[in-house]
């Protein structure tokens, strides 16, 4: 009989961790709480060689069609005028893209959409995961993809709540846009925006702006005076918010940033820091975002949670049938990865929250660095 994993959640963690332990004989259930496409979502990201190498060893194609490679990166003053330059090659690509090579590998049968979780049980070796329409899913192990607003992290680590880093960034993809393929940065006071081509032939933009709580419960207010906590959809945001936004950018960024602001259709997501103490209880593990977030400067979303699905596989490989044994290795090794991009984005953030003036060539090889420090542990 193999061994049987349910998984909680269907984006890039969920459907990693599937495909990683697929390749060892594991039976792999995925539940999705969202029943419609999620590749009609996303933006752009940044690549590191970890996660193409895990994509290749998963038979995806790491060509072309998956990323645009950007050779400099390049800062520019308010008149357009280059300050910093750095040549750092790097492989910049869209969440869908990812997604869509990541899809395929989790057949039908075994990828269930509009099934959200709601809690579980272990019985012995079991683990019956239960969901809002009352069905039940059972197996050895399971695995919580559900991100940073888990459903499973807070039942077994109360104490681990995301921390608001005080700024948001401001997204979105543009077409149309004529500039040499450099990855380009605008530092105002206390404030990063970034653009990049994406394979999509779009721009893909993030512009980091100070704001205060309260600030960010008034972005997330809809013109009906509605609320929405911490986040809104994105057709929800008040328009003046984006026409404020569009008349900063003509104030505070190089010409051709601001075009490519005024040009898009932005939303914002408020940026969290998240550390769990430990990712493996019983049997039950924490992976990707519902384990530990760090702030998008280290650019590792996906990388981790493809280094974290990976290690997951390894550590079952490694220890045969000792499934505790296992559960340990994965516990030790992606909380030491998972501290360790935590830390290292919030130094690079920490301008930002301060609302301090930043060093251009700092920034620039700051962000670059980490490219250089990742350790490729599994
Ligand atoms: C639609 C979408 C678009 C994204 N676009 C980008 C992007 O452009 N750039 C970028 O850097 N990062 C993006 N991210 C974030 C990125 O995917 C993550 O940072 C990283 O890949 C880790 O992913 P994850 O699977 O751990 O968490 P997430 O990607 O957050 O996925 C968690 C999944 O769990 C599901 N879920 C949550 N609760 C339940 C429940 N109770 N029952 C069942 N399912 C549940 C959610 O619907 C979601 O699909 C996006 C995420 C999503 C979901």
């Amino acid at each position: 009989m193999p061994r049987r994993a349910v998984v909680i959640g269907g984006s890039m963690g969920g459907l990693l961790a599937a495909a990683f332990l697929q390749r060892i004989g594991w039976e792999v259930d995925v539940y999705e709480r969202t029943a419609d496409d999620l590749a009609t979502r996303g933006a752009g990201l940044g690549t590191h060689e970890a996660l193409l190498e895990g994509l290749r060893a998963l038979g995806i194609d790491t060509g072309e069609r998956l990323g645009v490679l950007v050779r400099d990166r390049v800062c520019l003053d308010r008149a357009g005028d280059v300050i910093a330059r750095r040549t750092l090659p790097q492989v910049m690509t869209h969440w869908a893209r990812i997604y869509e090579g990541l899809r395929p590998l989790v057949d039908r049968a075994h990828f269930h959409a509009g099934r959200s979780f709601t809690r579980w049980r272990q019985t012995g070796a079991e683990v019956v995961a239960q969901f809002d329409d009352g069905s039940e899913a059972a197996g050895d192990l399971l695995i919580a993809a559900d991100g940073l607003r888990s459903t499973i992290r807070p039942q077994l680590e109360p104490q681990a709540q995301p921390r608001y880093a005080g700024y948001i960034g401001w997204r979105g993809t543009v077409m149309g846009i004529d500039l040499p393929r450099d990855y380009y940065f605008g530092l105002p006071r206390g404030e990063m925006m970034l653009t990049y081509p994406v394979p999509t032939g779009e721009w893909n933009f993030v512009w980091y702006r100070p704001t205060s709580e309260h600030e960010l419960a008034d972005l997330c207010t809809d013109a009906s005076g509605c609320c929405h906590g911490n986040a809104i959809a994105p057709p929800l945001i008040r328009p003046e918010l984006v026409a404020r936004l569009k008349r900063d950018a003509h104030e505070l960024l190089a010409p051709q940033l601001a075009f490519i602001i005024e040009r898009s259709q932005p939303f914002f997501q408020a940026i969290f820091d998240l550390e769990s103490p430990r990712v493996a209880h019983g049997r039950v593990v924490l992976l990707g975002d519902s384990a530990f977030v760090a702030r998008p400067h280290v650019g590792m979303g996906v990388t981790k949670a493809s280094l974290d699905a990976r290690c997951l596989a390894r550590s079952i490989e490694l220890a045969g049938d000792d499934l505790d044994a296992s559960l340990e290795r994965y516990n030790r090794m992606r909380c030491e990865f998972g501290r360790w991009c935590v830390n290292r984005s919030r130094s690079i953030g920490a301008y930002i929250e301060q609302r301090a003036v930043a060093d251009p060539a700092r920034v620039l090889s700051d962000v670059g660095a980490v490219r250089a420090e990742i350790a490729i542990t599994y």
